[in-house]
């Protein structure tokens, strides 16, 4: 049985990061991936989906270009192979480098093939059994796909599948009104077809706040994406050509008929079929395995990163957990999971930067809160730019001055958010980025004036 000092199963945002460390570190290192290496993130998740989000952007500026005095002659057309074939070769890159990387890297042994745990210190893979002292789960997750009445009898799409799309969906149906139906949403919407959301809350992306959610709601709707809300009892018939979702809607028409259909209602760990049993990992009811602070499971020597661990949901998170396991394991710095801060963005255009609390988990955490805001229509950058939709709001903690999170939604927010996230890090008081002198024009010279214009919430 070959042994190793460590098995890595999964090639996802963390398992080819640790490979390397690991190796460099003189350890020798098997590294196992089922299918695509990069894993959801490079293949279909984060690089494929904003190579699209930006495609559909130059669309939406083509259609706008009068607004800037720029005339394109004739109807703008989008040619949705070449918008795949873009997509395609942005994710093929990514991938094929990180492959490529791997395969030749010293002290790792890459394996392909679905990875099965024999017991606690070994894993079968392909025929052949692995084992190794130490055992990094990195399995990532997958679309959930919810037992509705009658999902079965109709064809549908999830963010895998919707990657080998290169045709127009003449009205795509998207389940599910968060993250990831939102981005598709839009970017249909901005390619030329119709767009229906349907989500079951009574508003968008619920674990914002509620202006924030209205104020998402508004940029889609202005974009011709049809919005229901409430929608109880959501179940699916075929009729003809069409596929048709039966709502039950406290307003509008009681079903919705499309050519395609998206489900975009959560993820799942890939963590079913995977003997965890026999090395002695538990997981939650959800199937999340479960960890501790330094991402050890219950089994000593098994560790799990990334979203299989339910602590994130993303590929900075998955990361984060590479760097804690790392750092714990080869640099004597006890870096933990607590020690880092909620941050993440919706890339809807323009889009959603977000840090820490939000304004209801501000107002519930009992502190003295402190609240500024400002409409992007008065934000000089965006006016220019012609992107004035959203607005940016800080909390502040009045007592200890240090900031408690923030909601950036306008043009430039996804990377204006950086600057309070590393305020926050730094645990340093708001007074510091007040009188910072920030660069103008931007959207980021804002943030130290709303700052200066703090007031108790309501
Ligand atoms: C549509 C969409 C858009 C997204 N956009 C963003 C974004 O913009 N920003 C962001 O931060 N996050 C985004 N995410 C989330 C992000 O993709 C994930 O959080 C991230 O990929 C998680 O990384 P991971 O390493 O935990 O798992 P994954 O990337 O899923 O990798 C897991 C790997 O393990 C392999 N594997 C699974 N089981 C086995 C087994 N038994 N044996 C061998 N191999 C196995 C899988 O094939 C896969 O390659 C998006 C997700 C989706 C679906």
């Amino acid at each position: 049985m070959p042994d190793f000092d460590a098995i890595i199963i999964g090639a996802g945002q963390a398992g080819p990061s640790l490979a390397f460390r690991l190796a460099g570190a003189g350890m020798k290192v098997a590294l196992v991936e089922r299918h695509l290496v990069g894993g959801t993130c490079v293949n279909t998740g984060c690089t494929p989906t904003k190579a699209l989000v930006a495609s559909a952007y130059a669309a939406r500026i083509a259609r706008r270009s009068a607004e800037y005095g720029v005339e394109i002659g004739g109807d703008i057309g989008v040619d949705m192979r070449r918008v795949k074939a873009r997509k395609d070769a942005i994710v093929a890159a990514s991938r094929n480098g990180l492959t490529a990387a791997l395969e030749k890297a010293e002290n790792i042994s890459f394996y392909r093939g679905h990875a099965r745990f024999a017991s606690q210190h070994s894993v079968e893979v392909a025929g052949e059994r692995l084992q190794a002292a130490r055992i990094f789960i990195n399995v990532g997750g997958r679309a959930l796909v919810p037992a509705m009445p009658g999902i079965s009898e109709v064809r549908f799409l999830t963010n895998s599948s919707m990657m080998g799309v290169d045709f127009l969906p003449r009205h795509l149906i998207i389940v599910g009104g968060s993250y990831i139906g939102l981005e598709f949403g839009q970017m249909y919407r901005r390619f030329g077809g119709e767009v229906t959301i349907i989500e079951m809350a009574p508003r968008l992306v619920r674990c914002e706040d509620e202006d924030v959610s209205a104020a998402i709601q508004d940029i889609v709707a202005r974009e011709g994406v049809d919005v229901r809300l409430n929608a109880k009892c959501v179940s699916f018939v075929r009729r003809g050509d069409e596929i048709v979702a039966k709502v039950d809607c406290a307003a509008g028409a009681p079903e919705v008929a499309g050519s395609h259909l998206l489900l975009a209602v959560g993820r799942k760990p890939n963590t079913d079929d995977l003997g965890l049993d026999k090395a002695g990992v538990r997981c939650d009811a959800r199937g999340y395995i479960i960890v501790d602070d330094r991402l050890q499971t219950t089994a000593p020597g098994v560790w799990a990163l990334g979203d299989c661990n339910g602590k994130g949901a993303f590929t900075h998170t998955a990361y984060n957990d590479f760097e804690i396991v790392a750092a714990n394991l080869l640099d004597h710095d006890p870096r933990k999971v607590s020690d880092r801060l909620t941050a993440y963005a919706l890339y809807i255009d323009p889009p959603l930067g977000r840090v820490g609390m939000t304004l209801a988990e501000a107002r519930a955490s009992g502190r003295r809160v402190l609240v500024g805001e400002r409409p992007m229509t008065r934000v000089a950058r965006a006016i220019e730019k012609g992107e004035t939709q959203g607005f940016m709001r800080i909390l502040v903690d009045g007592d200890s001055r240090e900031i408690l999170g923030a909601s950036l939604l306008g043009t430039g927010c996804d990377e204006a958010v950086h600057a309070i996230l590393d305020l926050m890090c730094a645990k340093a008081p708001y007074t510091v980025m007040q009188r910072a002198m920030h660069i103008h024009p931007t959207v980021s010279e804002l943030l130290p004036t709303i700052l200066g214009e703090l007031r108790p919430i309501d």
